[in-house]
Formats: C-alpha cells, structure tokens, sequence
C-alpha cells in the first residue's frame, strides 16, 4: 500500500528531496518525475541502470510462485524471524524498514507488535498481504529514497551476501543515515570465515548432494538461490570494521551454524516435496511438467500450513529440533549469525 505516512518519508531518488502526492503516486517538485503507484507500491528506483544486479530480478527464481502468498513462519524462517523479535523488541510506534523485503512476508509476520513497516526491494516479487497492509516502495538499497532519520528500526534478513564490498558500504551507510539517533538495525547473513562446526552442515550437504544425483530430491532452486552469492564480509572482525565505518557498533551477536536445520531443510523438507509433486504428478492435478508439479505441490503445502492440519504441527515439531542448533552451538563462532547494530551517535569535528 502507499499510506500517507511514506508519502511523507519519501524522497526523489534522483534530487533527494520530498515528493508531492498525485494519485495514485507521486511527482518530484523538481525534476517533475512522476512515480507510479497504480500498483499498490510506489515505484523509487533510479533512472540510472544498475551496475549491479541479484538473480533476485531473476523471473526463474519465482516461477514456484513462492512469493505470492505469506504461509506461517516455519523451519529456518521461524528461527530467524524469533531472533529479530528478540534482538529488535519491537513494539507499538517503532518504525522499521525491512531492506530487501522480497516478498514482505517478515512484515506480515510481525504487524502484530503495532510497529509500523514500510518495505523496499528492487523488484516487485510482493506477497498480496504486503500490499495490502504494508508501505511497499521499489528501489535502490544503495540509495535508499527515504527521508534522514525517519525510521528508528532497520532490519536486513539474507541480503547482505548479495553485495559486493562496496555496495554493502554504501547500504550500511544508507541504513544508518535513515535511523534516528539510537536507532538499531537487526541482520542476519555470513562471514566467509566458518568455524569448526561447520564441517557438520558440509557433512548433511554432501548427502544432500547425493540424494540429488539420485533423484530423491531437488535442490534445483536452492542452487540457484545461492548462485549469486558475493559473501562480501570476511570474518567477524571485518563485520566489526565494516559496520564502524558506517556508524555502527555492534551491540550484540549470536551464531547460526543449522546443522540439525540443513538435514531438516535441505534434506527432509526437499524430500517431502519431491514426494507430494510426485502424487499430484500422479494424480493428474500438477501439470504435466516437474516445474508445475512442485508448483503445485507447494501451493497445496502452503494451504495446508494455513489450516493447521497435521503438516503444520509436524513442520512445528521439525523447527523445534531446528532450536537445537541455536541453543547448543549459538555461541560458537562461525560463518552465519544474527547481529544487532546500534547507530553511534554523530561525533562532531
Ligand atoms: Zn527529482
């Protein structure tokens, strides 16, 4: 949605400067661009072509229909949307930027803290909940068309591994010139460098990998899913360094090395997948291709998921074992984590 409140947060991305409301979007008093909101989200990218693209943009990323719909928080995505509740407390009034939403679906799982959301992405794989309950804008991470200081709450879920060094200077930059004083803004991604325990998760990819081959399960997308990754962030020192040169500090920090979740995830989810195509392949109602079979078959889970059948309590059940990887190894450093940055105070010349 485009509420009157982020008609008053956003910026031209080009002059920088507030926008005059003109239904359904808005115009720049300045350059007179007129930007788009016949579609329930206000189009802010900049003219310019961006040097830098994710496979985000990729329309084979999305073909599973993945996006259109919000389903509960499960597995891996439960995990890490209780560790931004517990690191963001958010609460009635907060105003928080999702940067790179995707689909918007964090947002939908925490409107009922009263916080208010707006969500901004490079392209508009936007869930139908989003659009109808949160500020959705398209634009350039790099160059957030936001006012200074509006918001006091910033989170970034998986997105960091997708920008280069530079660009991940130029966000946290970003990221911290929107957040009032004191504000603070909740990641979670990897450092390069992975501990020890890591041999664990290379241990269940490995038969995860074999049980690809042998076409137990597909791991099609989750390849593709990855393959853009730039992991820009060495080890935790240079999070640390990197983090400070945009005004941050990081204030508190807890691993995530899913070894429990890669055989729940990669293997035991993608297996159940691969098992009810197979059945709606079977029974006539997936389509004739593997692509609409899955398709098919996640839409079906997804719906299932909603009425809280015995999928869902089952799924519950597999993310509680998932907790495990948190409560027993969360202070052992390794590559993924969840971190909380605290915006430092301006110090004048
Ligand atoms: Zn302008």
């Amino acid at each position: 949605m485009i509420s009157p409140a982020l008609l008053t947060v956003a910026r031209c991305p080009e002059c920088r400067i507030a926008l005059a409301p003109q239904p359904p979007g808005a115009v720049c008093p300045t350059c007179r661009r007129v930007f788009d909101g016949s579609r329930g989200y206000l189009d802010l990218r900049p003219i310019e072509a961006f040097a830098e693209q994710t496979k985000y943009l990729d329309k084979s990323l999305h073909v599973d229909a993945r996006h259109e719909t919000v389903a509960p928080p499960l597995l891996g995505s439960k995990i890490r949307n209780d560790q931004l509740r517990a690191f963001l407390e958010l609460a009635p009034g907060d105003r928080v930027v999702d940067l790179g939403c995707g689909s918007g679906r964090a947002m939908i799982w925490n409107r009922d803290t009263g916080a208010s959301f707006t969500g901004v992405d490079i392209s508009a794989f936007f869930a139908s909940e989003s659009l109808d309950q949160c500020d959705l804008l398209l634009g350039d991470l790099r160059r957030l068309p936001l006012a200074d200081a509006a918001f006091n709450k910033v989170w970034s879920l998986d997105v960091l591994e997708h920008l280069s060094p530079q660009a991940l200077r130029d966000m946290l930059a970003e990221a911290n010139r929107v957040l009032a004083d004191g504000g603070a803004m909740f990641v979670y991604t990897h450092v390069r460098k992975n501990g020890p325990l890591a041999l664990g998760v290379r241990l269940v990819n490995r038969l995860a990998d074999l049980l690809h081959r042998l076409g137990l399960l597909d791991l099609g997308t989750e390849r593709l899913r990855k393959s853009d990754h730039l992991n820009p962030i060495a080890d935790h020192d240079d999070l640390r360094r990197v983090a400070a040169a945009a005004g941050f500090e990081v204030e508190r920090i807890t691993y995530y090395t899913p070894i429990i979740g890669a055989f729940v995830e990669n293997i035991l989810t993608r297996m159940a997948e691969q098992f009810m195509a197979r059945r709606s392949r079977t029974a006539g109602t997936g389509g004739a291709d593997a692509g609409a079979a899955v398709r098919a078959a996640r839409k079906d889970a997804k719906t299932r998921l909603r009425k809280r059948g015995l999928i869902y309590w089952a799924t519950r059940a597999a993310t509680g074992l998932m907790y495990l990887d948190v409560w027993l190894w969360g202070r052992f450093s390794s590559g993924p984590f969840f971190a909380r940055l605290r915006k430092l105070p301006r110090t004048t010349p």
